[in-house]
């Protein structure tokens, strides 16, 4: 579904990636992990549009997005939730929700979509009217993967949806990311908590100072020396 191929980029002079290349097949949990810089969120938005590779090129569906404008990439299916969970403080849940379907002009087909979003979401739904800014970090979080999830995206890109959430939210996330696949979105999930992601994905690649240095399904990784040693506590 998505191929990255050899891709090379830079921010000035920082070079922060080189030659990253990775795949990820329709119905997959594919996780990208790495320490703090090592480029995981850049990989993201670049495959989201939001940066444009110096070198290499990116497929989705047979098809060369490498260098497409963010909304035209948005259009064939790809929907990023970045890192920080960025919702709009000063508008309401549904408010959010609706921007997130900004490419819809069809409101039957809008209408469905915060049905759909609001039967994976039923706090969402409880807190409809509520301003964004009030909600809680894990509520946010949802937010921020529910309007992702307004332009029935066929692949989900999600940047470190665990990050500043307590234990047991950081499960409930994971859970709900399980279950967005298992309903027939493919994920590319960037995260630093290495063990849940290993837990839910079915590969993983390994990211070090711009460049993948290990790949395998999920279970090789969880089991490799080097992954244990460096991304999972020992
Ligand atoms: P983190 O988890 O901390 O976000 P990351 O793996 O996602 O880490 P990136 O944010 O992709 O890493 O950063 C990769 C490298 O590029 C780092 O060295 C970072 O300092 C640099 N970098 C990222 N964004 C910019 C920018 N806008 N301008 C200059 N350098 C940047």
């Amino acid at each position: 579904m998505l191929r990255v191929e050899n891709i090379d980029v830079k921010y000035g002079a920082i070079h922060a990636l080189k030659g990253v290349s990775l795949e990820v097949k329709a119905g997959e949990i594919v996780t990208l992990i790495g320490a703090n810089g090592a480029g995981k969120s850049t990989t993201l938005r670049t495959i989201s549009g939001l940066l444009r590779p110096q070198n290499g090129n990116i497929f989705f569906m047979d098809k060369d997005i490498t260098g497409m404008p963010a909304q035209h990439i948005v259009k064939q299916g790809i929907s990023h939730v970045p890192e920080g969970r960025r919702v709009f403080a000063n508008l309401t849940v549904m408010e959010n929700l609706e921007l997130g379907a900004y490419l819809e002009k069809d409101r039957k087909k809008i209408k469905e979509s915060f049905e759909r979003v609001f039967t994976r979401f039923p706090r969402l739904y409880e807190r409809k009217n509520q301003l964004a800014g009030t909600l809680s970090g894990g509520e946010q979080q949802m937010l921020a993967i529910g309007r992702a999830l307004m332009s029935k995206p066929k692949l989900l890109l999600l940047d470190e949806p665990s990050m500043g959430l307590a234990p047991i939210l950081v499960q409930e996330i994971f859970e709900i990311i399980n279950e967005i696949n298992k309903a027939g979105t493919t994920i590319l999930l960037v995260e630093q908590n290495a063990h849940m992601a290993l837990s839910i994905a079915h590969k993983g690649y390994v990211l070090e100072t711009g460049r993948i240095v290990l790949q395998g399904s999920a279970k090789e990784l969880a089991e490799s020396e080097d992954v244990k040693k460096a991304y999972l506590g020992g």
